[in-house]
Order: structure tokens, then sequence, then C-alpha cells
């Protein structure tokens, strides 16, 4: 993820992309067929005795992030990357999702890279053949890709491998219910981490970093309305093992409680909280693009983009408080009528 602490500065950058935000959700309500989305989503029937959460294996989640690990320092364009990225999409399609990779190449202050985000869709027997024209509900996504630094080893236990793990073990538990799946889709996205720095510009979008974010976001801008999410869950960095979530202010409030409250109805309330800053990650290319969106994030982690960022420092547990929280949030959120 980008340095928190210098995006206090950006906040100011980013608040007026609020505004324009609540003004393309308006917009986007106006479109009959996703009104119809959105309908169709709150029929979800949520049944608490086999509610998602329930099933979330921690210790499943943590064996993904070993693997990823195992690979070694994976910047974008690496082939340790694209090592990761097969064994991403061999974990996903064994669950039952359709991949597809979302390739594009970019000119960097290091040269020309090619980055390839991965989109997950779970095929729906009846519609197999519209698996990706499906209207869907949330977007879930997660970096994999982990920060260049030429000085040391950086191999981004927390910092990209333990949120793309509990991406994984979500995977695993949707895959057995297309009855929520077929709302979701799920994206690891390449490139989060800047090159060299993430400074944004006066826009507050960074020229540098969240390439494929970014590359999502303007593609998606030209789907039709009723192809593109209602709204978007963002994890990054949920495997510190003295675990705290703060929300960062610059997601879209009534997401980032409905997290609180998911939070607290699994007595998993001490973890969550309220931040008080914005920061600069993969979900504000989707504020920008009028998409609701909350950001997932414990920004409080000493070993953050240091030759630290090892095993030793996240735990199972940390991943199966935010699985199981983030599980819950999202059936709350298909069966609630006032959700964006
Ligand atoms: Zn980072």
């Amino acid at each position: 993820m980008v340095h928190g602490w210098a995006m206090w500065t950006s906040l100011r950058f980013l608040l007026p992309g609020f505004v324009i935000a609540v003004t393309l959700l308006t917009t986007a309500c106006d479109s009959k067929q996703q009104q119809a989305a959105a309908l169709a989503r709150n029929l979800y029937h949520f049944d608490a005795s086999k509610a998602l959460h329930k099933d979330f294996d921690a210790a499943a989640a943590l064996e993904h992030l070993k693997a990823q690990v195992a690979f070694g320092p994976r910047p974008a364009g690496s082939e340790a990357l694209g090592k990761c990225r097969a064994y991403l999409t061999g974990q996903l399609q064994s669950f039952g999702w359709e991949v597809q990779p979302q390739a594009f190449k970019e000119y960097t202050s290091k040269g020309e890279i090619e980055f390839i985000n991965l989109r997950a869709r779970l095929p729906m027997q009846s519609e197999a053949s519209k698996t990706w024209e499906r209207p869907y509900a949330m977007l879930i996504g997660s970096h994999y890709d982990t920060k260049l630094f030429g000085a040391f080893n950086f191999v981004g236990a927390n910092d990209g491998a333990s949120s793309t793990a509990v991406l994984l073990e979500m995977a695993r538990l949707l895959g057995k219910r297309p009855d929520a799946a077929q709302f979701v889709e799920l994206v690891c996205f390449d490139g989060e981490e800047a090159l060299i720095d993430y400074t944004p510009d006066a826009s507050g979008m960074p020229k540098d970093g969240l390439y494929g974010s970014r590359h999502y976001a303007k593609l998606m801008r030209s789907w039709p309305k009723v192809q593109q999410p209602l709204s978007m869950f963002l994890l990054d960095m949920v495997g510190d093992k003295d675990l705290l979530v703060k929300i960062p202010s610059n997601s879209t409030p009534i997401l980032s409680q409905l997290i609180l409250a998911s939070a607290a109805e699994l007595d998993l309330g001490k973890y969550f909280a309220e931040g008080s800053g914005g920061i600069t990650d993969d979900h504000v290319p989707f504020l920008y693009s009028g998409i609701p969106s909350v950001d997932i994030i414990d920004l409080n982690y000493t070993a953050w983009h240091t030759s630290s960022d090892t095993l030793d420092q996240v735990s199972a547990e940390s991943l199966g408080i935010v699985g199981r929280t983030t599980l819950l949030a999202l059936e709350k959120y298909l069966s609630t009528s006032t959700m964006p």
C-alpha cells in the first residue's frame, strides 16, 4: 500500500473527488438496468444458519499467504509475480471460478512494464455464456504485487500476500455458494505499489502506483452501467498479528459502518475502528468513478515496506478476523435494500 502518512496531505485533494463520486452515483442510479440489478441483489436471502463466515478457514488462508511469500519479491513485471499469478489462477479455478487476465502495458519510470490484473467470476449453470456480462453487485479486490526494493529482500507477507490470501479463502467458500457468488467479482490487482513514489497530482490521482486499479476503472467506465459493480470492498494489509483495522476516511461512510457493524456482530469489534485520514489505495480510482468503496486496511504496521515484512509478523488469526468480517458484511450488503 501507499504511504499513509504522506497521504494526510493528499486528503484535501481527495475530498473534491468525494463530491464527484456522490454526483456520479446519483447519475448511475438513474440507470433503470442498474436499478434492476440492485433489485435482484436485494432478493438475496441471508440464512444465518448457513452464514459464509462460519466456515472461513484461517489456517488455509495462512497457507495461501505462505505460498505467495515463497515466490520471493514479486514486483510488477517480474518472473516471480508471473509464478504467483499462475498459483492464484490455479487456486481460483480449483474453487470453480473462471479467471480472466486483464493485461496491459504502461511506460513507467522503470521502462515499459506489462501489468496483469486477474478477474474472477463464478460461472452460473443457467447462463454460462454470460459469465462476464452478468450484472454484479460487489467487487472485492486486493493487490498481489509487492513493492520493488533493490537494496533489500522485500517479500510482502502482509503488504500484498495477506489480503490476497483472504481473497482466495473467500473464493473457496463462495465457490460453493452460487446464490451469493453470482453477485460478486473477485479481482487481484497488479501494480498497486509505486515503482518510485506515489505523489498524487492536483486531481488526487497518482501517476506512479495503482496501475492495475486505474486501468480496471478506466475500462469499467466504458462498460454499460448495468455491467459495472454497485460497490467495492478493498482488502490490503490485513495479516498483522497485532491487528487493528482503521478504515480510512476516504471510504464511503455507509460501507465503513457496515464493516464496523459486521465486526461488532461477530464480537470482533475491538479489531476495527474508524480512521481519521484518507489514503491513496486501489479503492480511489473506483471512488473517482462513482463506485462506493471501502478500504479495509491496517496501516499501523512497523514492518511496513521493510525487509521485516515477513511470516513472523502475520497470523492466521488476523486473516480469520478480517475474512469472517468481510464475508458477513458481504451477506448483509447483499440482503439489505438500503445499501448503495
Ligand atoms: Zn505497500
